[in-house]
């Protein structure tokens, strides 16, 4: 009888079964990683190499793609492999407080890391952040080493992403500090920018943007208590 009557409700009121769907939804929170949780990777080659062309980043540059290939050329140029950039990324540590700002949203929720790094640079760095769940690319090497290309998981794998979780019934928080971000931020049901440049900041003026680990957990605060 009270099936029977639940069956009748949720056919003839689906607007109830909305709003079940929504007081279930789980809330998940997506960050970036490269200048969220850990410097980027391409600027310490940079400083640690002498080459001043490896700052270019996502920042600047807002086609992955072109940039990928950029950097490629670079390597070949100076005969750099990735054993030399690994060896860079093996010698670098964490943001400063990004170690107690992941615990402690570890302890409020569930969390992805959604970046464009690749798999083979980023192991060491997850190691100082308790292995979090990352998603990311793919570095392709030579029989001897050399840096020849990279796989994406997927075009706009964030964004992807995002929206996938969204399919799930989670309501997503997304934030990051590059053109490479924005697509996710704006998939997801909320989110900011953190520690962005002026130039996304400007263009971007409807997110909010959050400069310190505080004023992010604050931000993620609101979107748990939304
Ligand atoms: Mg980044």
């Amino acid at each position: 009888m009270r099936k029977g009557f639940t069956i009748v409700i949720y056919t003839f009121f689906p607007p109830l079964w909305y709003s079940v769907l929504e007081e279930f939804a789980v809330r998940l929170v997506c960050l970036d990683l490269e200048g969220v949780l850990v410097p980027e990777i391409w600027i310490a080659f940079s400083e640690v190499t002498g080459i001043p062309e490896f700052r270019r980043t996502t920042r600047d540059e807002p086609d992955y793609d072109k940039l990928m290939r950029f950097r490629i050329e670079l390597l070949r140029e100076h005969n750099l492999k990735l054993a030399d950039i690994q060896k860079v990324i093996g010698g670098m540590d964490v943001l400063e407080g990004a170690m107690d700002f992941v615990r402690s949203l570890r302890e409020r929720t569930q969390f992805v890391i959604l970046s464009d790094t690749f798999e083979q640079f980023a192991r060491p760095l997850m190691a100082k952040l308790g292995y979090p769940t990352l998603f990311c690319n793919t570095i392709e090497t030579s029989a001897c080493g050399s840096v020849s290309g990279y796989r994406l998981r997927q075009q706009n794998g964030k964004k992807h992403a995002v929206a996938a979780f969204k399919t799930l019934n989670f309501k997503v928080f997304a934030a990051g500090d590059s053109f490479n971000d924005l697509a996710m931020i704006e998939e997801a049901d909320s989110g900011c920018l953190f520690r962005a440049p002026d130039a996304i900041r400007k263009d971007y003026a409807h997110l909010p943007c959050a400069d310190s680990y505080g004023d992010l957990m604050g931000e993620i605060d609101v979107f748990l208590g939304s």
